[in-house]
């Protein structure tokens, strides 16, 4: 295929706002492309080349982009630098750029797919010395040869800054719509017009409809059924036992599915959405799980298999309002330490181990330590255990906060060093997975004795997530203070008889308890202009707090809790915040400012930590907007006496956090 193919569809893409819309462009653009194009084609809408899991990305800096624009089209650093700083958008100056100078030595050869995809892969794993040169060449390579709305999109992915507005929801809808019947209902009017719009045009389709929906359809007269039926094959069938693997048109034909029931039309049209999930969550790569779909149907997805040293999405907790709540929910749950520190997905196969992050990143690298304790603790051929990995202190064995431990994340260099300085304890508390078997519809008491059989713990660095199963509310609580005295969270509510669903929260599962935090009420001092999407607004805000002499003392940056469109009246926009403050700057330097203290928020954190980056010496974790006080001013606000007691209530952890 043509990469122009891929670029009209972008560019579709970016014009049309509708979900639905994009839904059906790219689900068209799939049905009519072969498997090595939809591979390649499905990585690149989501502006990548390899899935989410993979530590190569394309990412390339802003300049790099810049000089290549530049030294391609001929025109000077200094304009396109003032051009990017106008637009925002490095694709439009390339295409502009770029546009000139084709229009003389025009592209001689047309950019397949395949090409751009490959060169973005090697740009992706090019590193080391020269590297920039080399990466470089290949930029160069596919621009020489690219149209301007090509060079637009090659330049707009290596930045990292698509713009097409595909999230992940909408690959996976479009999958469904590409191989799966459409299933509608017609109790919903907005959804009624349009299948009933596009039945009116419905040519040589095959359409089922249940007996309520066709007598409804004849009553109200939307539509001639007459007509239809001349031009389709209709046919009409009781859906309530409807086999779920006629869903997959390949087989079945079926286009579209039409019932009047929107329980049933419900049902029908989640299930294909579920099995699709179900393949992602296990494998998350869409690129994999659409060839599935469009190669092996309903009964190809329902038997995706875990691969090992790939992350499976995990398990999710749900909060609950109190100990005892969440004890009668479960009647004898397996009540668990709820530790501080970073969930691990450790999959093992053979002599080799691999650490994945909740967030899937791949952390193996950076722990060798962990490597080293998986091969030496954990008695399996081939495995997935989850655990939490915590940082402790080498002198006193105690826990330390996230943030420290967080500074061996990401880490490429002194990773042994700092494994000495930092020495982590990993406490394991569940199982998906045990020589070539996947134990998802086991209960969590069997899981939990598997674990026990392959672990032989080293107390206080490879052992058991401490549990108590019981039903007794003062044991619980004894066991909640003890998990609080510890220093960690709080503690986990398991049941016993739970399920493990990947990439869900399961109704019944696992409930978290912690502490609540009280909410502080700050002043914004400063503010970090935003890009993308959020470029002409501050993306993100800096708080203070007052010391006891009405100091201003700065203690966090907030990004979160604030809403790009307003859907609710109590919704603040980053333009709404951007309008409050942008009279107060006082000073700007790159794109930072400085305002002045007029604008007080309350806010709302997961955790304080201390901290040497503000100078309250103390900083809120996931801080995010609750509301704008506009009926407070700066002396209103929350001192930083307040934070340090928040702080040391906080987990009695005041020792380690020195
Ligand atoms: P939260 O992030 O507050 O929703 O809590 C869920 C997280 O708690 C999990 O993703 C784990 O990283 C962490 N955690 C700590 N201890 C446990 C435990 N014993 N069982 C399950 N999750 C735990």
């Amino acid at each position: 295929m043509n990469y122009s193919k891929l670029v009209e569809l972008y560019e579709k893409l970016e014009n049309t706002p509708s979900r639905l819309d994009k839904v059906s462009l790219i689900s068209d653009f799939l049905t009519e492309a072969d498997d090595e194009d939809i591979r390649m084609s499905i990585l690149l809408l989501q502006g990548k080349v390899f899935p989410r899991w993979s530590e190569k990305e394309i990412g390339l800096a802003s300049k790099t982009a810049a000089k290549i624009i530049s030294s391609m089209s001929g025109i000077s650093d200094r304009e396109v630098m003032k051009e990017f700083s106008e637009t925002g958008d490095l694709g439009l100056v390339a295409e502009k750029f770029i546009g000139r100078k084709t229009q003389t030595v025009l592209f001689s050869k047309k950019l397949s797919l395949e090409k751009v995809f490959e060169n973005f892969r090697r740009l992706a794993e090019t590193g080391g010395t020269g590297s920039s040169d080399r990466k470089a060449k290949l930029i160069s390579e596919l621009i020489s040869s690219a149209s301007p709305k090509e060079a637009k999109f090659i330049i707009r992915t290596i930045s990292e800054d698509l713009r097409i507005g595909v999230a992940e929801g909408v690959v996976r809808d479009s999958i469904a719509s590409a191989w799966f019947s459409d299933v509608e209902w017609l109790t919903n009017p907005a959804k009624r017009d349009r299948i009933i719009e596009t039945l009116k045009s419905a040519d040589k389709k095959k359409i089922i409809f249940d007996k309520e929906a066709r007598e409804a359809i004849s009553a109200k007269n939307w539509l001639s059924l007459e007509e239809l039926e001349k031009r389709n094959k209709v046919i009409v069938e009781d859906l309530k036992k409807f086999n779920e693997e006629k869903l997959w048109k390949k087989e079945s034909g079926i286009d579209f599915i039409i019932t009047n029931d929107d329980s049933i039309g419900n049902e029908l049209s989640k299930k294909i959405t579920d099995y699709i999930e179900w393949a992602w969550f296990l494998s998350p790569d869409y690129s994999e799980v659409a060839l599935l779909a469009r190669n092996k149907g309903i009964s190809g997805l329902k038997e995706a298999k875990v691969k090992l040293g790939r992350p499976v999405q995990v398990l999710l907790a749900d909060k609950a309002p109190s100990l005892r709540e969440a004890i009668e929910e479960y009647g004898k749950p397996a009540i668990e330490v709820k530790y501080d520190g970073m969930r691990l997905q450790i999959h093992k196969d053979g002599e080799k181990v691999w650490l994945y992050t909740r967030r899937m990143e791949n952390v193996t690298k950076m722990f060798p330590d962990i490597v080293e304790m998986v091969e030496k603790h954990v008695k399996a051929k081939t495995c997935v255990i989850e655990g939490e990995n915590l940082g402790i202190d080498s002198k006193s064995g105690k826990p330390i906060p996230f943030q420290r431990l967080s500074q061996r994340i990401h880490r490429k260099y002194d990773i042994q060093r700092l494994a000495e300085e930092i020495p982590v304890q990993v406490n394991v508390f569940d199982i998906l997975y045990l020589d070539d078997e996947m134990l998802f519809d086991k209960p969590f008491r069997e899981r939990r004795n598997l674990l026990v059989k392959i672990v032989r713990e080293e107390k206080g660095k490879f052992q058991l997530a401490e549990e108590l199963v019981t039903e007794n509310l003062e044991e619980a609580q004894k066991f909640y203070q003890k998990a609080l005295e510890m220093g960690q969270e709080g503690v986990m509510v398991k049941n016993l008889d739970a399920v493990y669903q990947p990439g869900k929260r399961v109704a019944g599962g696992w409930l978290k308890v912690k502490p609540i935090m009280e909410t502080l009420d700050l002043v914004i001092t400063g503010a970090v202009w935003g890009t993308g999407k959020r470029a002409g607004w501050f993306g993100s805000f800096l708080l203070s707090c007052v010391d006891s002499e009405g100091n201003l003392k700065e203690c966090g940056m907030m990004g979160t809790g604030i809403k790009e469109k307003k859907a609710n009246k109590n919704d603040f926009t980053f333009k709404e915040l951007t309008d409050m403050i942008k009279d107060d700057i006082i000073s700007e330097k790159e794109n930072a400012v400085s305002v002045k203290p007029n604008v007080i928020l309350e806010v709302a954190y997961e955790e304080i930590q201390k901290s040497t980056n503000y100078d309250s010496g103390y900083a809120l974790r996931f801080p995010r907007l609750v509301r704008v006080r506009s009926d407070r001013s700066p002396d209103d606000c929350d001192t930083t006496e307040r934070i340090k007691s928040l702080f040391d209530a906080q987990r009695g952890r005041k020792e380690e956090a020195k």
